[in-house]
């Protein structure tokens, strides 16, 4: 999961002003402290019909498209592995879909808390269209409880808890192109809770001419992933540990059904990268570096690009310290000695693996200076200077 800028939007919404009929409601929203605080962007928005902060929730309500219903009026949820069974009036575990007399619905439709653009790169993509912005958006609530989550306030808050903008599919794929963004990203929290409005949204943008990206824990039911997989261009998972252990205990989940998601998003994706948080203590040895590196090759194919990304301590790990670089590095070493041929290191500004290499020349491919993308010697698809073919997606 990539770090949310700030909570709250940094993208140019005037068009609140355009319909925001209710003065005082516009202005209550306007001093928020955390809205607009810093535009990437300068270029007016026009009026979309975006709405101020909406305090009938009947507009983000939609029924769910992955649950059954059971006896009694209760429901169960078959987007995640958690299968929560929901009973009248109460809320899944991510806090965004709700029971309502035996129908099942999201909260969280068109319902977006932060909103922001960001360069590719930081989600982390590396072999997907380097160099372009993606307009990054999130919605509140998670179906994991990380301990060490950078976005915690985002992700483990009620949606009524958050300043939210109403921005159905069209609105956002319009605003997307007037930030001058040829993707829009669902990142931040965890997109597999508002599925609905994620696979709507790509088809928005689809017809605008965009790139739809997801940033996902990885931890969804086959059906609904098969269903994103159809629906958008690239998606990246967190592979957090190779360990159940950890994933039980630090990060409220399960190992198995993450790692049937990188099988099933292999196959089924147009594209797919991976990230592994190393957090110091934790899951920072050898034999599990190995170990992942190992099941990568053998279940993935040698050429998915992993990033090894750098732990800054937050919210309930703040007692661990930010992950030596030489752990990063070791990492690495291990993955590259088992094979690997796109191994990165994430969050260290200027280090070298953050560059891609050509695996069969060794010539420097693509040079990043942390975000931004200083050389690319990829042309279709290939090494410029010996063709050897690198997988992605390139403009
Ligand atoms: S998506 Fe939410 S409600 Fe559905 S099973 Fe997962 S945690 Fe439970």
């Amino acid at each position: 999961m990539n770090r949310v800028s700030e909570l709250g939007f940094s993208v140019p919404l005037s068009s609140l002003a355009a319909t925001a009929t209710d003065r005082r409601t516009f202005l209550k929203v306007m001093t928020l402290p955390c809205l607009a605080a810093c535009c990437l962007h300068s270029s007016p928005a026009a009026a979309l019909g975006i709405s101020s902060a909406v305090e009938d929730d009947t507009r983000f309500r939609a029924e769910a498209r992955f649950y059954e219903k059971l006896p009694g009026k209760n429901v169960r949820c078959k987007l995640c592995p958690r299968g929560c069974v929901v009973s009248d009036r109460e809320r899944g575990h991510c806090r965004v879909r709700e029971n309502r007399g035996g129908t099942y619905y999201t909260l969280v439709h068109s319902r977006v808390c932060a909103a922001h653009v960001d360069p590719i790169e930081k989600k982390p993509f590396f072999h997907f269209h380097p160099g372009i912005v993606a307009f990054s958006l999130a919605t509140a609530g998670c179906n994991v409880n990380c301990k060490f989550c950078q976005n915690w306030e985002i992700s483990q808050a009620k949606p009524e808890d958050l300043p939210a903008r109403y921005m159905p599919p069209a609105d956002l794929a319009s605003l997307a192109k007037q930030n001058q963004c040829p993707a829009v990203a669902f990142t931040y929290s965890e997109p597999t809770v508002w599925n609905e409005f994620v696979t709507d949204a790509a088809d928005a943008a689809h017809a605008q001419g965009l790139k739809a990206v997801v940033v996902s824990n990885g931890f969804i039911q086959q059906e609904p992933l098969k269903r994103l997989c159809r629906h958008v261009d690239a998606i990246k998972i967190d592979l957090k540990s190779f360990s159940a252990k950890y994933y039980r205990e630090v990060v409220n989940g399960e190992l198995q059904p993450v790692l049937d998601t990188l099988v099933t998003t292999r196959k089924e994706a147009k594209w797919m990268e991976i990230v592994h948080l190393v957090v110091p203590t934790l899951n920072d040895g050898d034999a599990e570096f190995r170990d992942l590196a190992r099941w990568i090759k053998a279940n993935l194919g040698n050429d998915v690009p992993i990033h090894f990304t750098r732990f800054q301590p937050l919210y309930l790990l703040k007692n661990l310290p930010p992950t030596p670089v030489e752990t990063l590095e070791r990492a690495k070493a291990i993955a590259d000695g088992e094979g690997l041929q796109y191994t990165y290191i994430g969050n260290v500004p200027g280090h070298p693996a953050e560059n891609t290499y050509c695996p069969k020349c060794h010539r420097l491919l693509i040079e990043r200076a942390g975000f931004t993308v200083t050389q690319n010697h990829v042309r279709k698809g290939k090494c410029e200077y010996c063709q050897h073919v690198i997988p992605g997606a390139w403009s």
